[in-house]
């Protein structure tokens, strides 16, 4: 029976925290490296949901049900789809779903706050990880340097650990999104358009966003397709300019919708990268990955953090079992089973979205999402 008694997490996001947790409750020894500075250093981002046999199976697993069920929001799972026009194709209230939302900055904070204090190692950048003679592996950062049996790449869609197993790199997707926030009371016109979950207002290679989260705010998205150094423009220009640029990109739009490019706080550009579908490599022993380092794919399946905390489940559990190696690469082949249909869904969804019938596309997944979950759900038009 081999056992790993010292295990580093690159990365404390919701994938590295969840294994994190789940390892403590296994009595074992790990230290999650992270580059923020502290918790809330950054904003997380917007809301998500978690589903019943990946995200809310991994808050059973690691006994935080009742946490997520205190900060959950199943009132929020609606649909709405307008055209670009501001018609109202589709409206659905979500009543009956089971995929509540949750803010991320609530899940990190459940998530930390299951963990001893000193577990996450805050402002440690991990720089360099080289392996070492007695098969484990130094890692360093500024100011430190420590000796690990495992290291696990949990470092998002740059993962510095990545490299070490597969030559694969993000590639773009054609697609930017500029992220926008609004706090309902200041904007009601954002908060009646929004409905009770999630808007999308689709068409001609164009997409407008918005989403309630918590505490009555909404983040909204507002996005093109575009080239990539077009994109990088944008992520270099002032909050003026990428307004400018986005009102200019949606000037046949609406403008009951393009008054969320006018009225949003510019949060960030966020373009959408991705791996290889099926992203998989050679097994190296006591290196892995797990959620977006391992399999990143745009938003536009819903799947990336369920992925990263069903992932930190099976890697708890591998890394556990006393069965050494072979366990992790059984772990490896899973997580890419698990994955590779929900990039191939991910990268259809983006390309269906953003195309010249996008709408079309968009009402004919919700359609077809009606026809599954029943009758409450329903088409305006
Ligand atoms: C705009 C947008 C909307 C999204 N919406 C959804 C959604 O609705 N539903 C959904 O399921 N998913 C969504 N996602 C995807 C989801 O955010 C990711 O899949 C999820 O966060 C992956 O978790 P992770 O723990 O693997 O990585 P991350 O959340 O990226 O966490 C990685 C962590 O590693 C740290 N780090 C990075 N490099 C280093 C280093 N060298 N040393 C130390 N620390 C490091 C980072 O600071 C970060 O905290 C969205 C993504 C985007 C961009």
């Amino acid at each position: 029976m081999a056992s790993f008694s010292r295990i580093a997490i690159v990365g404390g996001g919701p994938g590295g925290l969840m294994l994190a947790r789940l390892l403590l409750m296994r009595g074992m020894n790990a230290a999650v490296f992270e580059r923020d500075t502290h918790a809330d250093e950054r904003p997380q981002g917007g809301s998500l949901d978690l589903h019943a046999d990946t995200g809310q199976r991994a808050m059973r697993v690691a006994e935080l049900e009742t946490q997520f069920s205190a900060e959950a929001r199943p009132e929020h799972q609606g649909d709405r789809l307008y055209d670009q026009h501001g018609t109202l194709l589709f409206d659905r209230d979500g009543e009956g779903d089971d995929r509540p939302e949750i803010d991320r900055t609530a899940l990190r904070r459940i998530l930390l706050d299951s963990l001893p204090p000193d577990l996450v190692r805050w402002d440690s950048r991990i720089e360099s990880i080289k392996p070492l003679a007695s098969g484990g592996h130094e890692v360093a950062g500024r100011g430190f340097v420590e000796q690990f049996d495992i290291v696990v790449g949990a470092d998002g869609a740059w993962s510095n650990v990545r490299p070490l197993v597969s030559d694969a790199a993000p590639s773009y997707g054609g697609v930017t999104l500029v992220e926008l926030g609004f706090d309902t009371q200041r904007h009601p016109a954002v908060d009646a358009l929004t409905g009770s979950g999630k808007m999308f207002a689709v068409g001609d290679n164009r997409a407008l966003i918005a989403q309630r989260n918590g505490l009555g705010h909404i983040r909204g998205y507002a996005g093109v397709r575009m080239p990539e150094d077009a994109s990088r423009y944008l992520a270099q220009s002032s909050v003026e300019d990428v307004r400018a640029i986005m009102l200019e990109a949606f000037a046949a739009w609406s403008p009951e919708l393009t008054h969320l490019i006018e009225v949003g706080d510019v949060i960030g550009i966020r373009p959408m990268y991705a791996l290889p579908i099926g992203h998989h490599w050679p097994n190296q022993p006591r290196l892995t990955l797990l959620g977006d380092a391992a399999h990143l794919m745009s938003p536009f399946s819903g799947e990336g953090v369920n992925l990263a905390l069903a992932d930190a489940v099976d890697l708890a559990e591998a890394l556990s079992s006393g069965e050494g190696w072979p366990a992790i690469e059984r772990y490896e082949a899973i997580m890419v089973e698990r994955s590779a249909p929900a990039a191939e869904g991910a990268a259809a969804g983006l390309n269906a979205a953003f195309s010249p019938a996008g709408v079309d596309s968009v009402l004919a997944h919700y359609l077809e999402r009606v026809a599954v979950s029943g009758p409450e759900n329903r088409q305006v038009s």
